[in-house]
């Protein structure tokens, strides 16, 4: 799909995966003018394929692109592309109980621009992957090390959109803590480097009780779109949620930490090491990420009933 030079997009067309072309100039390859979002269709057990609140993703792609000068599709036209992408690759969908099939939209500056400004020209493409467990250790608890001098976001930046760049800034950190045998990278918050932020690619809670605090969402976190369902299904199953400043040192009082995120769904934390020490939520799954992971898995692969009115079905 393109768009002309007023901003409008004109439906495109479905197309076989490979390469495609770009200016050596294009407002994406200079000037980091890209955007993408990440969502999920699952296969239920009649053969028919949920979406999850595809529009939720059409609105934040809107959000981001209004802070990265760039125009973007109606809710309406990405819902659409989003289907239309989908049921032409049916087939790719594993089924039920053996994976999803990630969707994965992104919109770029691709019109040529040498000097600095937002590109003249914009395309927007959908391509597909199907996908298993996004962390090797599956739904097994996930091993986080703290970053407190390296930050993927900074207050007025573009930490709390869903950019390229931000994923560019994390890549140093979480190379050095794979290469060290952890999963991922906890980031702190770059002005007082006391508070959580996020994962390199998911959100955060805490568990303490009955409470399941998780960082506020402030420009530098970005707003998952599992995070928000999350707090919904926690509230709906009779927690107390709190979206609040949460201390780095609340994870050594906590009794289960969780992160959220389309590809790692509900994924436990089985250990945080900061500054060289470590704090371990006891074996295996917690009860409480077991209960909302369960919760909000039938859900999405249409073993539940959708009270909260979320799934698209497509046949
Ligand atoms: N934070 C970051 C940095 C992410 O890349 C993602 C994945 N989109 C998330 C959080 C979780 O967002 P969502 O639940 O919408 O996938």
């Amino acid at each position: 799909m393109k768009c002309d030079q007023g901003g409008t997009f004109t439906k495109g067309q479905l197309k076989r995966f490979g390469n495609i072309e770009l200016n050596p100039s294009a407002g994406v390859l200079n000037y980091g003018q890209g955007l993408f979002e990440g969502l999920k269709a699952y296969r239920k057990e009649d053969g028919n394929i949920l979406l999850f609140r595809p529009e939720e993703n059409a609105l934040r792609m809107k959000m981001g692109a209004e802070r990265m000068c760039m125009p973007s599709p109606s809710v309406e036209q990405f819902v659409e592309a989003v289907k239309d992408t989908v049921l032409a690759n049916k087939r790719w969908i594993p089924p039920q109980g053996k994976g999803s099939l990630y969707i994965r939209p992104l919109l770029m500056g691709s019109g040529a621009v040498l000097g600095l400004a937002p590109a003249p020209e914009y395309t927007f493409l959908i391509y597909v992957s199907p996908v298993g467990n996004y962390f090797k250790e599956g739904l097994a608890p996930i091993n986080l090390i703290v970053e407190s001098e390296l930050h993927r976001a900074t207050p007025g930046g573009t930490g709390g959109v869903k950019t390229i760049g931000n994923y560019a800034a994390v890549l140093k950190a979480q190379s050095a803590a794979k290469a060290k045998g952890y999963s991922d990278v906890l980031y702190l918050d770059c002005v007082h480097k006391r508070y959580l932020e996020e994962v390199s690619s998911c959100n955060i809670f805490v568990v303490k009780g009955n409470v399941i605090s998780t960082p506020s969402i402030k420009g530098t976190i970005l707003p998952g779109i599992t995070r928000k369902s999350i707090i919904d299904v926690a509230r709906s199953q009779g927690f107390e949620v709190e979206e609040r400043l949460v201390s780095v040192d609340e994870l050594v009082e906590a009794d289960e930490v969780f992160c959220t995120g389309t590809a790692v769904v509900v994924s436990p934390v089985g250990s945080v090491t900061y500054h060289g020490k470590k704090v371990s939520y006891g074996d295996g799954i917690g009860a409480v990420s077991q209960q909302l992971y369960t919760v909000l898995t039938r859900l999405q692969m249409g073993l539940a009933e959708d009270n909260m009115n979320w799934t698209v079905e497509l046949r």
